[in-house]
């Protein structure tokens, strides 16, 4: 392999050891510790994987985590109804529902009822439009952010460098999008509808794959020196064995890739980390910070 290794979970760790070291100057003054409200709906599995890893990181970084899980049969108005008071709750500073949810609920309802000012996964519509607008202020959401984050630890040149996303869902790709021409980069989407993908894939400098299929980018699909940030989390079965394998198929990519993120380690804790630093900004904004 020639790729620099892209140290998802090293770079998450220093970023919370930052948050921790603020949240501890924070309730040293004797304020409050930020707090976070995580809602889980149903029992799926991966869902219960991913929220009890969130929950774990709150407290080793001093965070104050609220766990409410609800039974899967939970109709969309009692979603709303829990939402709304942790809306009302001032102790509550960030709001998470985690996805999916259980199909008689309407997801985008349940993300439209957060208060925007708390709506730390940065799905909310106006929190959308900030970051659209290019406000400071948008919270962004976690997985997008970690990558910019991961971008930025390179210390490239971004300016006009050609990033190509694939994928364009309102929680990876389109807000992916969005930052990377933020940084003054040329940005082309791709998706399950463009044509040529592998043609327009081949020309990224910064190749950013958020599909959700396993392997699917191979050494053919990149320009050999290119960045590669693959946020796929895909658990497939080989030789008897389950294992966790990104959306690029790492074992060919890797040697001609000038940087590359691994799965796992890559951009999964780096989204963790980016929920608590969208925690503490949630705070700060609410205290006037
Ligand atoms: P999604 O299903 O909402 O969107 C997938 C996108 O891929 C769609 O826009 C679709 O147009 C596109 N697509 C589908 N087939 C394609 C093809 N053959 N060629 C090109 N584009 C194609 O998924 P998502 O929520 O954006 O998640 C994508 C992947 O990232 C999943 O594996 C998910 O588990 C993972 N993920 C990881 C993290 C993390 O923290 N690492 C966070 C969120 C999602």
């Amino acid at each position: 392999m020639s790729a620099q290794l892209i140290d998802g979970k090293a770079l998450s760790q220093q970023l919370l050891l930052q948050i921790k070291q603020e949240v501890s100057a924070l309730t040293a003054q004797g304020q409050a510790a930020p707090c976070l409200a995580v809602v889980l709906v149903g029992e799926d599995p991966a869902s219960q994987v991913y929220v009890r890893n969130k929950l774990l990181q709150c407290e080793a970084a001093g965070i104050v985590s609220i766990e409410r899980k609800m039974d899967a049969s939970t109709s969309q108005a009692e979603l709303l109804q829990v939402i709304d008071e942790l809306n009302q709750d001032a102790s509550v500073h960030g709001i998470l529902v985690q996805l999916p949810l259980p199909a008689q609920i309407d997801p985008q309802a349940v993300i439209n009822a957060i208060d925007a000012s708390k709506d730390v996964d940065g799905f909310h519509p106006h929190n959308m439009g900030l970051l659209l607008a290019g406000s400071d202020e948008a919270f962004i959401p976690c997985t997008p952010l970690g990558c910019l984050l991961m971008l930025k630890h390179l210390e490239l040149d971004l300016a006009g460098k050609h990033v190509v996303v694939v994928g364009r869902s309102n929680i990876v790709g389109k807000p992916a999008a969005l930052l990377a021409l933020q940084q003054h980069c040329t940005v082309t989407m791709v998706h399950s509808r463009s044509n040529d993908i592998e043609v327009l894939c081949r020309q990224a400098d910064i190749l950013i794959v958020a599909v959700g299929r396993p392997e699917m980018v191979n050494a053919d699909w990149v320009k050999p020196g290119a960045v590669v940030l693959d946020v796929g989390i895909n658990r497939i079965e080989r030789d008897g064995k389950f294992k966790l394998v990104g959306d690029v198929d790492f074992a060919s990519v890797a040697p001609i890739a000038s940087a590359i993120t691994p799965v796992p380690g890559g951009v999964g804790p780096m989204t963790i980390a980016c929920l608590l630093r969208n925690t503490l900004q949630a705070y700060q904004q609410q205290n006037g910070e």
